[in-house]
């Protein structure tokens, strides 16, 4: 079935936290595209669907806005699922793209987020300025640098359609991830929120939740949330490892041990990065435990037999 507010050749499914939305374009009666595949955990699933609204078409292009674990971890699969790299093309940005093909988990984001991925090969590199033809429409590509240094957007110019993968959501934007270890983001996420603002899009098709068409007050809230991480990064980066530690819930619905969530948390590069940076005086099982502490506090997570998820984190 086609989504409201968007053309008849695109298909939005919609995900949640843990597999960002998966954005399916009939590209003509044979071939289709999608943009952006979920994470690994969900792949059979994300194959499923993604095979579903096809009607039959082969899946010839697999387009991601950027490498994060939610994001590309599907891509394996539908590769797979579709004949293999020579019949399903991925398009990587393209400063990510001999990271990709050389399966570099170092320079890519999983290893130091302690977050799992299924190696895929990647076939073009895509920058801003490009022009895809996705759904029988033309598309151009974007930088949205912040939440990721190499993440792109795609703008279709007379529908006015932006996919903006994790630049700007309805209630919000992704972890600024540079900003958890001392580096800039901020800025290039106010510039990315600017630019949005700029290209004035009638609807946004974010990488996680529905679409949204008052892009105006979305800004807003986003402008108000970044200006207040600006004010306070080490609050901003609690806030980030309370979303990695969330990640980690959502992965085991069933509920996961505490000792198993700390294990994870000491690991994670990312994390140790994180806490030498912003409170170099914590151990790391005190930091884990404040984390954890400020989950319940919120009612996002809760104790039974095992820790458990309470909710999709935003
Ligand atoms: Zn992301």
């Amino acid at each position: 079935m086609a989504t409201p507010l968007l053309p008849h050749s695109m298909r939005l499914l919609e995900r949640g936290w843990l597999s960002a939305n998966n954005i399916v374009f009939l590209d003509d009666a044979r071939t289709a595209s999608v943009v952006d595949t979920g994470y690994v955990l969900h792949a059979a699933q994300t194959v499923a669907l993604v095979r579903h609204a096809l009607g039959g078409r082969q899946l010839a292009r697999i387009v991601n806005t950027h490498l994060h674990s939610d994001h590309c971890g599907g891509n394996a699969a539908l590769q797979l699922a579709f004949g293999g790299a020579a019949h399903c093309a991925v398009t990587v940005p393209a400063g990510e793209l001999r990271a990709v093909n050389n399966w570099d988990e170092d320079a890519l984001s999983f290893r130091s987020t302690g977050q799992q991925a299924a190696g895929f090969s990647a076939a073009a590199g895509m920058a801003a300025g490009d022009l895809l033809q996705l759904g029988g429409m033309p598309w151009r590509v974007h930088a949205a640098p912040g939440h990721d240094p190499h993440a792109l957007m795609l703008f279709q110019h007379d529908a006015r359609l932006l996919i903006s993968g994790d630049a700007l959501w309805e209630h919000g934007f992704g972890v600024v991830f540079p900003e958890m270890v001392g580096e800039s983001g901020f800025a290039a996420t106010r510039s990315t929120l600017d630019a949005i603002a700029a290209l004035a899009p009638a609807a946004v098709i974010p990488g996680h939740g529905a679409v949204f068409t008052d892009v105006a007050a979305a800004l807003a809230r986003a402008r108000s949330r970044l200006g207040v991480f600006e004010a306070s990064p080490e609050r901003h980066a609690r806030h980030g490892l309370r979303v990695l530690l969330k990640f980690q819930l959502l992965q085991q619905p069933e509920g996961v041990a505490r000792d198993d969530l700390r294990a994870w948390f000491c690991d994670a590069e990312l994390v140790a990065r994180a806490a030498r940076h912003f409170w170099p005086n914590l151990t790391l099982d005190a930091l884990f435990s404040e984390t954890l502490d400020a989950l319940f506090l919120a009612s996002a997570a809760s104790r039974r037999d095992h820790l458990v998820c309470n909710a999709d984190p935003a």
